[in-house]
């Protein structure tokens, strides 16, 4: 397959000039020579679908299967595909007999129509499905096994399908190159991945790395300010400056989180008082007060939120100039995904800690409590006790100036630490940070 066949197949089914990233790019380029395995390890919303769909389109008369979590997820690609006009379908407990049977025919036929077929991996499990493989495999007519949302596989991540780990079996029988696609992953989750589904067929990786560079983390601590909350809000207003003239829905904003409802409660009415136009947002509102507070901060009704981690999932703000933790993250995978929903659109952002130790020994201790009650479920005392580890990391992130803050995300991701030169507050001024953190320990001994 040359580079104009796949630009032709880019344009003219999926109907994009370009793509997306160079990464993007490479990962259908190799994935086009149907020869080795692929992992694919891109941020969402990077364009992942593609790299197993336009393959699938240009490799003719072969037919892709794709696994997938959730039918929700399946039905929203096939209208997506059907959209565009690819044959795509789905194998599920949902689709209807006369569907199924057409389908079905169409797969045992010579040159099936269709170019790809999602199935869950509950389904993959039935006797329907595996007739179906192993007639496909026979007659060599897959052209790739993908597995998206490959995270699944690990008991590690928090979505962990024990159906995804029999996905690697279906290799046994067959050379089809494997796909596995997931949002950037930890290096323990990426291990496990690669391990249960049986990656092994010279296997190339595609990941973006975790470093972003419009990024700057620092550290300061509550207990050494005359007032913490006066403090925050200079943060904030340096954040927010320079948008007069923005559209609303385009202004800068920021999130605060903090760890308790009550937390997030306290520093919404300080702000406000302080003149800054700040809600809050926890689990605790009525569903209706918490999605019209959603909804206000992104039109930019007010641009600060100060909320509880439940915050952010399915957030796509892309002018979120600073993310403050008040308080200390949960753990490094955590801190990661929060502060980085900062600087979504490439422009320099902050993120910052308000580090607390009174607020950290509290954490200690819920952990240490669910650790003890965890002690009796082999499964329960390992994730507490990965819940202390993580924590303690993050912790001894705060306490110190060591280490560029970025390593603490490129550790977790298995990465080299990135040139990180003046992205962090220790790699611009390490003196300083020092001098800090010399003075928050003699503060705390007082
Ligand atoms: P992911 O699975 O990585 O989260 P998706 O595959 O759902 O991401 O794609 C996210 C968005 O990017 C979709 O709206 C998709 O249409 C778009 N997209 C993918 N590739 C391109 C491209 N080459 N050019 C422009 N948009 C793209
Ligand atoms: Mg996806
Ligand atoms: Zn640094």
């Amino acid at each position: 397959m040359d580079e104009d066949a796949i630009l032709r197949g880019l344009k003219d089914t999926f109907k994009f000039d370009t793509f997306k990233s160079n990464l993007q790019k490479q990962a259908i380029e190799e994935i086009c020579k149907s020869k080795n395995d692929v992992l694919v390890s891109m941020p969402t919303g990077s364009g992942k679908s593609l790299c197993y769909q336009l393959p699938a389109v240009l490799h003719g008369d072969k037919t892709t299967i794709v696994f997938s979590p959730l039918l929700a997820l399946i039905k929203d690609q096939i209208d997506h595909l059907v959209a565009l006009k690819v044959r795509a379908a789905s194998l599920n407990s949902k689709t209807l007999k006369a569907e199924r049977d057409a389908l079905l025919s169409d797969l045992k036929s010579k040159k099936p129509a269709t170019r790809l077929l999602y199935v869950t991996p509950e389904q993959a499990a039935t006797n329907t499905f595996k007739n179906l493989f192993e007639n496909l495999t026979k007659f060599d007519k897959i052209a790739y096994i993908v597995v998206d949302e490959a995270h699944c596989v690990s008991q590690w991540g928090h979505d962990f399908r024990p159906d995804y780990l029999k996905l690697g079996l279906l290799r046994a029988n067959c050379s089809v190159p494997y796909l596995a696609l997931t949002a950037t992953a930890g290096a323990d989750v990426t291990k496990d991945i690669i391990s249960s589904l049986n990656l092994t067929n010279n296997l190339k990786v595609f990941k973006t790395s975790c470093f972003r560079s419009n990024l700057f983390y620092d550290v300061f601590y509550q207990n050494m300010m005359e007032d913490p909350y006066i403090h925050l809000k200079m943060f904030i207003n340096k954040c927010l400056k320079d948008d007069d003239g923005v559209k609303k829905e385009d202004k800068a904003c920021g999130i605060v989180y903090c760890r308790t409802r009550e937390q997030t409660e306290v520093l919404a009415n300080k702000l406000s008082n302080l003149g800054v136009k700040t809600k809050c947002y926890h689990a605790g509102l009525k569903n209706k007060e918490r999605l019209q507070c959603q909804e206000d901060w992104q039109n930019g009704e007010y641009p600060v939120i100060c909320a509880t981690i439940s915050f952010g999932m399915g957030v796509d703000k892309s002018t979120v100039r600073f993310v403050v933790h008040w308080g200390v993250p949960k753990d490094p995978a955590s801190f990661y995904q929060e502060s980085g929903r900062a600087g979504r659109d490439g422009k320099p952002s902050r993120c910052r800690i308000y580090y607390s130790r009174t607020d950290a020994k509290a954490t200690e201790f819920h952990l240490a409590h669910d650790h003890s009650k965890a002690m009796d479920k082999e499964a329960r005392r390992i994730k507490a006790e990965n819940a202390i580890k993580g924590f303690k990391k993050v912790v001894e992130l705060c306490e110190n100036a060591n280490e560029c803050r970025h390593k603490l995300f490129s550790d977790h991701f298995g990465e080299p630490p990135p040139k990180c030169v003046d992205k962090c507050d220790i790699c611009k001024n390490k003196k300083a940070v020092e001098k800090m953190v010399e003075e928050f320990h003699a503060k705390c001994i007082e």
